[in-house]
């Protein structure tokens, strides 16, 4: 049995529709910026032009965190880890220009995980900064005090625009996958 860091937007929670919902919200001028299933980059600013740039940095200084569907076979998931044995933790870096972000997403696990697991969530600006055998994370190319040298070795959570990024080669294409023995 291992520790076990999840990530939180892309990874337990379906961000990406949240996201696309908050596009649609915005109205025909947002109507070209790519939505999660089209993204080809995790940076959302990538290939878009500087007045649907600034669309986007409006868009995620709003969003609202709470409002997110769990991702298919998520929550079941990490409550039979728990049951298994490993010890999970939820590791999440809010997004620093919306002040509403952790309390969205404290509230989003005490109502779809349950209270005990807020005591399971570690938010943190640096991925890197914490100890872990594994850490299951959609973001590629993890940057942070000690990248290169983190204390985890990276699960890719598999979505669009890190399907072909480079990476140590553990994936994870969908929750119904998790057992495995390497864990
Ligand atoms: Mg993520």
């Amino acid at each position: 049995v291992s520790l076990i860091l999840v990530d939180y937007d892309g990874v337990i929670v379906n961000w990406g529709k949240g996201y696309g919902r908050a596009l649609d919200a915005v109205g025909p001028s947002a109507a070209l910026i790519p939505r999660h299933e089209n993204q080809r980059s995790f940076n959302l600013h990538e290939g878009i032009s500087t007045e649907e740039s600034e669309i986007v940095i409006g868009v995620m200084s709003s969003l609202d965190y709470y409002d997110m569907e769990p991702i298919e076979g998520a929550v079941e998931a990490l409550n039979s880890m728990i049951e298994y044995g490993h010890d999970v933790r939820i590791c999440t870096s809010p997004w620093p220009d919306n002040p509403n972000c952790i309390r969205d997403k404290v509230r989003w696990t005490e109502d779809y995980l349950g209270h005990e697991w807020i005591k399971r969530l570690i938010i943190t600006s640096d991925k890197t900064m914490i100890m872990a055998k594994w850490l299951i994370d959609d973001k590629p190319d993890i940057k942070g005090y000690y990248a290169g040298f983190t204390g985890w070795t990276q699960v890719t959570f598999t979505q669009p625009y890190n399907r072909f990024a480079e990476d140590g080669g553990y994936r994870l294409d969908s929750w119904a996958d998790w057992r495995n023995e390497e864990w």
